[in-house]
């Protein structure tokens, strides 16, 4: 069998982490199986789904790296298709008009629920064949079987059997003629020949109602796979309400993509204990039977702690592209070996790329102010004979290397007899404006001679000017 799986988002929104989740689960079993991965946009709700949203979409998809075989294809394209195959269930007895208005079926639910019944459409335009009644618009329901039951063989969940009684006669054409989503999505999945329908959960209640359907229209159900929800860390189902859902916002807050992905398999997928996958490893160890059954849940600092993993081992030469498109605009032109070397630095100490170029700023501009707690503490009058002195050696020294740098700071301390705790920071208040910067050595090299001596310099002026309270 050639393996066919697709992504069937509706765009009424971004690319959120779930539905991430299902295209990679998707894309990832028809690569691994040699199959074909089809994108189909269902945009048949016209006043939710938006050009942005499928933008949205197809970005996410992209910035990711799943692509896809066939499509995008647009349901909304596909009417003449869904108004077909509903003329051929309705000429086949399959399917019939019901005119039951608003306040019949409210009726009818109220009178189930009084009598304890499970509410349910009762079937009373299935066989009828009188005159419909004047006014009302029909929708079109499907005939669904009356006895028997239908088994769903899903390969996450396992063997599920749903007694067609449970099922009502499902409205597959509204009153305006527009089908609903169960058959859009019947037809489609016949149509692209789709064998593997791997999805969230959230659908389960639709796949007996889908596979009745296939079955009427002489189709071979493809296989199911229902992935369990997602949930926030509230233990709710996530949502926006957990703050950053959408895939492009973890872009832009600078996740690497290899992090997304391995982030976004292991929520709800696992290979014994291991946490780490590469897409190489994910396509050589991914089977549906290793989605869990149970929900998991969305832990964003898992996500940062994989992305720090991650930037460990990323390549330099991206990173410092990266850097520099993050950093502002006056400091883009920053040298290229400058830029390396930040990156260097800061690659194990940031959890995103966001955070490396905030915090790198420090390297190419002079301090703008001073972090008033630590300036407080450390760029008093009693610094400033340490920074005089450190900034004429500092200015002497020949060789601009980090030994050199730490050997004339420590040198100092001992000739002065203060311990280096008293000299580095002052220092370091001084050439970075905060307390939070690498390793002050490293830090001072990457920085440049120059540059530390003009800011020991205006240091200094500073603490000359500071005017000390009276005591
Ligand atoms: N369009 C549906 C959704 O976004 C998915 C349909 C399906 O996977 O069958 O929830």
């Amino acid at each position: 069998m050639q393996v066919r799986t697709r992504f069937a988002p509706s765009p009424t929104g971004y690319l959120h982490i779930g539905g991430a989740r299902t295209a990679l689960f998707s894309w990832l079993f028809a690569r691994a199986n040699g199959g074909s991965f089809v994108l189909r946009i269902e945009d048949t709700d016209k006043e939710r789904s938006t050009q942005a949203s499928v933008d949205a979409i197809l970005e996410g998809m992209e910035w990711l790296g799943l692509d896809y075989d066939e499509g995008p294809f647009y349901q909304t394209q596909r009417f003449d298709r869904y108004n077909e195959v509903i003329q051929k269930l309705l000429d086949e007895g399959k399917a019939y008009r019901c005119y039951c208005s608003k306040e019949e079926l409210e009726a009818m639910r109220e009178e189930q629920v009084a009598n304890k019944q499970r509410p349910q459409y009762d079937r009373r335009y299935r066989d009828f064949s009188g005159e419909p009644p004047a006014g009302v618009a029909a929708v079109i329901r499907f005939k669904n079987p009356l006895d028997g039951a239908v088994v769903i063989a899903d390969q996450v969940l396992g063997q599920i059997t749903i007694s067609n009684e449970e099922l009502d006669d499902l409205i597959i054409a509204r009153s305006d003629g527009t089908p609903t989503y169960n058959l859009t999505v019947v037809v489609d999945d016949m149509d692209m020949n789709i064998t593997h329908v791997i999805r969230g959960d959230d659908h389960i209640n639709n796949t007996p109602r889908q596979i009745n359907l296939i079955k009427a229209l002489g189709g071979i159900p493809p296989i199911y796979a229902h992935a369990p929800m997602i949930l926030g860390d509230d233990g709710k189902r996530m949502s926006k309400r957990h703050g950053a859902v959408s895939v492009s916002a973890y872009a832009e807050e600078g996740i690497l993509r290899e992090a997304m992905l391995n982030y976004l398999v292991r929520l709800g997928w696992s290979h014994g204990d291991q946490e780490m996958f590469s897409t190489a490893e994910m396509l050589a160890l991914f089977k549906l039977t290793g989605i869990n059954k149970s929900a998991s849940t969305f832990d964003v600092d898992k996500l940062h702690w994989l992305n720090q993993q991650y930037l460990k081992e990323a390549d330099a030469n991206e990173l410092a592209d990266d850097l520099a498109k993050r950093l502002p605009e006056a400091l883009q032109a920053a040298p290229r070996e400058m830029l390396l070397q930040v990156v260097e630095l800061q690659r194990e100490r940031v959890k995103s790329l966001s955070e490396m170029a905030e915090t790198s700023v420090l390297f190419f501009q002079d301090p703008t102010a001073y972090d008033p707690k630590p300036a407080k503490k450390f760029l008093g009058k009693a610094s400033l004979p340490i920074l005089t002195d450190l900034k004429e050696r500092l200015a002497q020294l020949a060789h601009w290397q980090a030994e050199a740098i730490q050997g004339c700071i420590a040198d100092y301390a001992d000739e002065k007899g203060l311990k280096f705790g008293k000299v580095g920071p002052p220092v370091r208040i001084a050439v970075c404006g905060n307390a939070n910067s690498p390793a002050l050595d490293q830090t001072l090299t990457t920085i440049g001679q120059e540059a530390v001596v003009r800011r020991l310099n205006t240091a200094i002026s500073y603490i000359e000017n500071l005017v000390e309270p009276a005591s």
